[in-house]
């Protein structure tokens, strides 16, 4: 499963580092993670994966008389825009909230967003299982009950084929996401990032660009823009912290002038 790790791209300007340790104090610095091998929970959870796509894709199979291909493109499509969300989210989230020394949560989610941020090029240097491994487990949560659906309800395939695209465009996200900050892709993926199939190189380096805090998500980035234009992810800090008290980004953005920001100097 895994490939020979490429030796370490050299960074490229638009890719300066956003952010240090937001109070400048060295025992929250977070060194970058260099290539790694993938642990025993990350290589299972890619085959379980694997097979488990395998037999929701059977089992759908048995079951699609009534729905064709047009339903399979649509729902595909709907599950990749809800793949999209997911990821603007839970990319929002770990970037805003929490600190890297949150117990359990820091060290598993926190930690490698917020490196990715001091050094957006570490994410190319592991290989597959060690990129999609967690988003593989997070997703068998989903496809696992839906393989257990009772094939006697008439919705059933539906569910399955919508629970299908969601968990690919899930795997898909930190692929596209690895491929947006990759120098050398292959000219079907250059392709695919310049038709917004995938998440685009330009595109997702808006959210590496000062202030830092657009553009989360990072599937295909198609929600992008008309999040950013509701001002979505602004009004929902404005109302966790009414309600909690809690700041937005009290451990990363925001709070420490930018290197590559010529405004802050
Ligand atoms: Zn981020
Ligand atoms: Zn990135």
């Amino acid at each position: 499963m895994e490939s020979t790790v490429p030796p370490a791209p050299t960074p490229v300007p638009s890719q300066e580092f956003h952010a240090v340790p937001a109070n400048g104090s060295p025992e929250v610095a977070v060194a970058p993670i260099g290539p790694r091998t993938p642990t025993l929970l990350e290589r299972g959870s890619v085959m379980a994966f694997f097979a488990a796509c395998a037999g929701l894709c059977w089992t759908i199979w048995r079951q699609t008389e009534g729905f064709g291909w047009l339903w399979v493109l649509l729902l595909a499509t709907l599950g990749f825009v809800l793949a999209d969300l997911v990821s603007g989210l839970v990319h929002w989230g770990f970037d805003t909230w929490g600190r890297r020394d949150t117990p359990i949560l820091g060290p598993t989610f926190i930690v490698p967003f917020r490196v990715h941020h001091d050094d957006p090029m570490d994410i190319t240097r592991h290989g597959f299982a060690a990129t999609n491994g967690h988003n593989c487990f997070v997703s068998l949560l989903v496809l696992v009950p839906a393989l257990l659906l009772p094939s006697t309800w008439a919705i059933t395939p539906l569910v399955q084929a919508l629970i299908l695209s969601l968990s690919l465009g899930v795997l898909a996200t930190n692929q596209f996401h690895k491929w947006s900050h990759t120098e050398q892709v292959s000219p079907l993926v250059a392709r695919l990032q310049a038709w917004h199939v995938v998440l685009g190189r330009e595109h997702h380096q808006v959210h590496h660009t000062f202030p830092y805090h657009r553009h989360y998500c990072i599937t295909t980035g198609w929600l992008n823009r008309p999040l950013d234009a509701m001002g979505f992810f602004r009004k929902l800090e404005w109302l966790i912290e009414r309600v909690t008290g809690v700041a937005p980004r009290t451990d990363d953005l925001g709070h420490t002038p930018p290197k590559a920001d010529p405004s802050a100097t």
